[in-house]
């Protein structure tokens, strides 16, 4: 169902009428965790005073150690819908567990399912029925076979607005949280018609990565970036190093900006 086997035109698909794919590059930007109404819309403005067109923003938040903040679950998203109401961006946030894909569902315009959960099948089936375009980013350790075939269980459902990202792969290289793999981008739109887009926050690990990281994934034809971004990185709940300032996102806006069309 995602193979370009059977059809040579790549999909447009709509986040509640924000398109990615096609000719031209999406930005995606916001906290990597909502951790407070007043932190929320700063970024939010922040994403949209960049040309941000989609709101990105976890409330359920997967972390390596269970010490961690992980996220502010319903109160997250109900955040996320006032900030949407305030500044009319359509918001992206994670859902990681089968059993709260209703509830996502019915506050987010896009649901994203999370490295660690690319082979959650039960959750991939879950979302596919959600009746929300999906953001599918690839395990970190997935092949891209595997992480089309995990894009084939949501298709299954009947749910072909699926975007997938690329997000960086586990690699030997300890000098980026993990290695960005940008052959997986022209490859992925190769064997598939779905748009493809870049997390060059989540790959790089890194502030100081991500603009290079993105100009790599704007060279190689991706259909989006999406990035974090914080009022105050310093004092982020989760991810603060990577996260982007207001002064960094406005140099990613311009190099997004200034692109010429996609072919
Ligand atoms: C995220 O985007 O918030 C996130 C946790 O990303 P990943 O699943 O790629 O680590």
């Amino acid at each position: 169902l995602v193979s370009r086997e059977n059809t040579a035109q790549r999909s447009v698909v709509r986040v509640a009428g924000v398109p990615i794919g096609g000719d031209h590059m999406t930005l995606i930007a916001g906290p990597c965790a909502v951790e407070t109404p007043e932190q929320t819309l700063e970024a939010a403005l922040m994403a949209r005073r960049a040309g941000a067109s989609l709101l990105r923003g976890g409330a359920y938040k997967p972390r390596t150690s269970p010490y961690a903040f992980q996220g502010l679950g319903e109160t997250g998203l109900k955040i996320l819908a006032d900030v949407r109401d305030e500044t009319g961006l359509p918001i992206v946030t994670e859902v990681v567990d089968a059993a709260d894909v209703e509830l996502v569902a019915s506050y987010a315009d896009m649901l994203q399912i999370g490295t660690r959960n690319m082979q959650n099948f039960a959750l991939l089936q879950a979302a596919g029925e959600a009746g929300k375009p999906v953001l599918l980013k690839r395990g970190m350790s997935a092949t891209i076979e595997e992480w089309l075939m995990a894009a084939e269980y949501i298709a299954q459902r009947g749910n072909l607005d699926i975007v997938l990202c690329e997000r960086g792969i586990r690699t030997f290289e300890k000098s980026t949280r993990n290695t960005l793999d940008i052959s997986a981008v022209p490859v992925a739109q190769q064997l598939s018609h779905l748009p493809v887009i870049v997390d060059p926050s989540h790959s790089g690990g890194k502030r100081d990565l991500v603009l290079p990281l993105s100009r790599a994934a704007i060279a190689v034809g991706a259909d989006g970036i999406i990035v974090d971004v914080h009022p105050a990185p310093e004092t982020a709940l989760c991810d603060g190093p990577q996260a982007l300032t207001a002064a960094d996102l406005d140099e990613l806006a311009h190099l997004v900006n200034t692109l010429p069309p996609l072919v």
